[in-house]
């Protein structure tokens, strides 16, 4: 995996270093040499990480982060701060500031990498979460998503077959999380799927499996794909560090492990976690808005265009019968008239409501049209839609629809076309399923509203 980084220091052998470093890896490198030259690159590069030395002259890095994170072209991409050795409170500015990770100079080339590589991963599976995200809604930009990290306790798993050190790390941690444990790598693999982990911890010396295994395990399972691990390395056990991180562990720490540097890692990878989780469920949200009709719950008719063709193919590869009904409210444009717009939407809204009580989970219900509604219901045939159709009918027929917040009632009836594709010819499809219903529905207008009429075969 190759990342564009942009290496940012106000002395040129530093980033001389770095570049060199990064190059050999296969890494491109861009380089800046002050907090204005950062942000300028950083907008027109459009790299995919960004190494910031905290101490420059003039616009320092803290400032330079701050902003790269404030600007919507740039906020997306993460930032390494490289801080002086154990400065924590530039840490902690830096955290502030919207930095994602940070290194201590002088840097480690295991460190250099892992940073690297894991931020570059979380970029690649973010780039596309915002592709889909900014996609679904329609709009060219994301907005910002606000952590929300107050939430709820984060969940912890700690992999060691060490009780001592277990206890250690835990008492470590402190009460700021939920901490559990195990020390058999067998039973701890079925915990960790269904335990729904925010990060877990293992200790790359356990000797009852090959800790190996257990990371890449964890990385192939569904659940826990994209929980983050931090591996705990024993001082010079590089080869197997190196390893772990190609398996995709996302960091590590050096035993004995310091307590500020346990908390620090700890906190970017949870982090980065409820980043992806957040984008995520909003992704998922801006899917169903997509989908939905606003006014009345139901799906729009966008959604149905996609998903009544799958509906129908599926009805003709079980040979079991699919049927549609689309409903017309009678003389609605009377109701606007008389009581108002707003009151024409809260009958919709009613009536929408009927017709979701009436189906069940299996059935497709949509908003077809401003008064017209559509619902696609497999495994139904033409005589069981009918009395479907008579049962809604009657139900709406008798209905007192509130408005005006209750203080008047109207009455409404429907008109509705039913169509199935028991009745249909050879070479029936989607298009002409609705054509008959819709052929049945004027039938039902025109022969006196109120009434169900069945399309012919
Ligand atoms: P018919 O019995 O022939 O169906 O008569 P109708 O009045 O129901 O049908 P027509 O198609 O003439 O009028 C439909 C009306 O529905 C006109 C339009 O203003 C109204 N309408 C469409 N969408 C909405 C909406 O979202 N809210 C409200 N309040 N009215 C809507
Ligand atoms: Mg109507
Ligand atoms: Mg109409």
């Amino acid at each position: 995996m190759t990342a564009r980084v942009l290496v940012v220091d106000d002395l040129e052998p530093n980033v001389k270093l770095l570049e060199a470093k990064l190059r050999a890896e296969y890494f491109d490198v861009i380089g800046a040499y002050s907090g204005k030259e950062a942000i300028e690159k950083a907008v027109a590069e459009q790299p995919d990480i960004i190494l910031l030395d905290v101490m420059m002259p003039g616009m320092d890095g803290i400032e330079a982060c701050r902003l790269i994170k404030n600007a919507p072209e740039t906020m997306h991409i993460p930032v390494v701060m490289v801080t002086a050795l154990d400065q924590q409170a530039d840490r902690v500015a830096g955290l502030e500031a919207g930095a994602d990770d940070f290194l201590t100079k002088p840097v480690e080339d295991l460190a250099l990498f892992a940073r690297v590589r894991s931020l570059s991963r979380l970029k690649m599976m973010t780039d596309e979460l915002r592709a889909r995200y900014a996609t679904g809604q329609g709009l060219g930009v994301v907005d910002n998503i606000k952590l929300d990290e107050s939430e709820s306790e984060s969940r912890i798993f700690i992999i060691d077959d060490n009780e001592e050190q277990t206890d250690r790390l835990k008492t470590s941690l402190g009460e700021g999380y939920e901490i559990a444990s195990e020390s058999d790598s067998e039973v701890a693999l079925g915990r960790v799927r269904s335990g729904d982990f925010d990060l877990i911890i293992v200790n790359l010396s356990i000797e009852n499996m090959d800790p190996l295994r257990l990371c890449s395990s964890i990385r192939s399972f569904e659940e826990t794909r994209l929980t983050p691990i931090l591996a705990v390395v024993r001082q010079g056990d590089t080869r197997k560090l190196v390893r772990a991180l190609d398996i995709g562990v996302n960091d590590y720490l050096t035993r004995p492990v310091g307590r500020s540097e346990l908390m620090a890692r700890v906190s970017t990878q949870l982090r980065h976690k409820l980043y992806v989780d957040q984008l995520r469920s909003s992704f998922q949200a801006s899917l169903e808005m997509a989908v939905t009709d606003q006014l009345t719950g139901l799906y729009n008719r966008r959604y149905l265009a996609s998903h009544l063709s799958a509906m129908f193919d599926r009805s003709t590869w079980t040979e079991r019968p699919l049927s549609t009904m689309i409903l017309d409210i009678d003389h609605f444009k009377q109701i606007n008239d008389t009581y108002g717009h707003d009151a024409g939407d809260v009958v919709l809204k009613e009536f929408a409501d009927c017709i979701g009580k009436s189906v069940r989970g299996i059935d497709l219900a949509c908003r077809y049209g401003g008064e017209e509604f559509l619902v696609a219901m497999p495994d139904t045939d033409l005589a069981f839609a009918g009395i479907i159709a008579e049962r809604l009918r009657q139900e709406i027929a008798a209905k007192k629809f509130m408005i005006n917040g209750g203080r008047d009632t109207v009455e409404v009836t429907v008109s509705i076309g039913i169509s199935s594709t028991e009745n249909g010819p050879d070479g029936d499809t989607a298009q002409k399923l609705i054509k008959r219903a819709d052929e049945a529905l004027y039938e039902a207008k025109t022969t006196g509203r109120n009434r169900v009429i069945q399309s012919a075969a």
